[in-house]
């Protein structure tokens, strides 16, 4: 049956007496959201034919829940730079057409028939990175490098849309705090989670612990104020002094301007009093990476955050500071679901603030241009999705 034959089919079990042909000239957006969930065919996603061309706004069919699966109602999305690289063609994963959007929050709509513990009318976020929950990686607790990952936005169409489906729900989904907003749960599951598996985790600040965080984009000023809230020193390092004034608004103890400073990694050392405990590359430059392994003092980690660019990634590193000082260089790759509690805690009692991140909020509409217009760094704060 054709999507107009099934509207058909809909309205003539309901009350409602317009031609579906005259709808959808008036525009489906007249309805309100809720009558169309009840024609249970389409929902509104911006969407992609081809890489590099325009997002179009436009009707999709409405998904339907996987077995292990749900739909969301999608309330928030975030609009991140690695949708921006996946709209370029550089992601492998992405088949045409295809919907973006992997910073998503929203209300279950639809649960599949194995799912428990979860119902319709649940709160809930997802990590960019959701597991199998079954393969080896899982199994030891470590879904955000399943071996068989599920990614709304690159593997599968994602969040830029009225409803989105996710895979293997019992493994990924993370109930909401009643405190924390749709907004707000939205601009944590990517660049926030990774600065939090960074600075917890992987780099495993302790308290007056100093912390240098290399580049102050969404990912870096995470990173500052994350480490700040563990009760770390913290030294912020950009090139813009917007962003290092901001970095400083969230906490930052100390900024470099590398622009403007010749020896920036003795810079760091001095401010630290002998260099930092843990180091967070979080822009993805050769140098960059340098610097922050340089950097260090002995026995400290460096930890990768900023995604190298392609034709970058085999970059060059200090291998006689490693041996020497015995350094360990480790990767973040955001957060698994289960480890999502501890965060909100910092949240809910106000150690951490991810709400200063957040830039503005944009219909479906504006996130269409937005994303094709990400290809410059200006853009201070993360740019949510909230009306669909
Ligand atoms: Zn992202
Ligand atoms: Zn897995």
């Amino acid at each position: 049956m054709t999507q107009i034959a099934r509207i058909q089919e809909s309205l003539k079990e309901s009350d409602l007496s317009l031609d579906p042909y005259d709808l959808r000239h008036l525009g489906l957006t007249a309805l309100t959201r809720r009558t169309r969930y009840n024609l249970q065919v389409i929902v509104r996603a911006a969407i992609y034919d081809k890489f590099r061309e325009p997002l179009a706004v436009r009707d999709v069919p409405d998904p339907t829940p996987a077995k292990d699966g749900v739909v969301l109602s999608v309330e928030a999305c975030g609009i991140c730079r690695s949708d921006w690289h996946g709209w370029m063609g550089n992601d492998p994963d992405i088949k045409l057409p295809h919907i973006p959007g992997h910073e998503l929050a929203g209300v279950i709509e639809a649960v599949g028939a194995n799912v428990k513990g979860f119902q319709p009318g649940d709160r809930v976020t997802v990590p960019f990175v959701c597991g199998c929950g079954s393969c080896p990686q899982c199994l030891s607790g470590n879904q955000q490098v399943c071996d068989r990952q599920f990614q709304p936005g690159f593997s599968a169409w994602g969040g830029f849309a009225e409803h989105v489906a996710i895979e293997y729900a019992e493994t990924n989904l993370v109930r909401l705090p009643d405190e924390i907003d749709f907004v707000t749960a939205s601009s944590l599951g990517c660049r926030f989670i990774t600065s939090f598996r960074a600075v917890k985790e992987q780099g495993r600040t302790a308290l007056d612990e100093w912390v240098a965080v290399w580049g102050c984009g969404g990912v870096g000023l995470s990173a500052v104020m994350i480490a700040k809230g563990v009760g770390a020193n913290v030294i912020a390092i950009d090139i813009s002094d917007d962003k290092l004034e901001l970095a400083k608004s969230i906490g930052a103890d100390a900024i470099v301007n590398s622009k403007q400073t010749e020896h920036v990694v003795d810079a760091v050392k001095d401010l630290t009093r002998g260099g930092a405990h843990v180091s967070i590359e979080a822009f993805g430059h050769p140098q960059l990476v340098s610097d922050s392994i340089s950097c260090l003092r002995k026995r400290g980690r460096h930890v990768q955050v900023g995604i190298m660019e392609s034709g970058l990634h085999h970059t060059a590193i200090p291998m006689d500071l490693v041996i020497g000082r015995e350094l360990e260089i480790l990767g973040s790759h955001g957060m698994q679901a289960h480890r999502y509690p501890e965060m909100f805690e910092m949240i809910k009692d106000g150690r951490l603030e991810p709400a200063k991140l957040i830039g503005k909020t944009v219909s479906l509409e504006e996130a269409a241009i937005e994303l094709t217009n990400m290809n410059s760094f200006s853009g201070v704060g993360v740019t949510v999705i909230t009306e669909f």
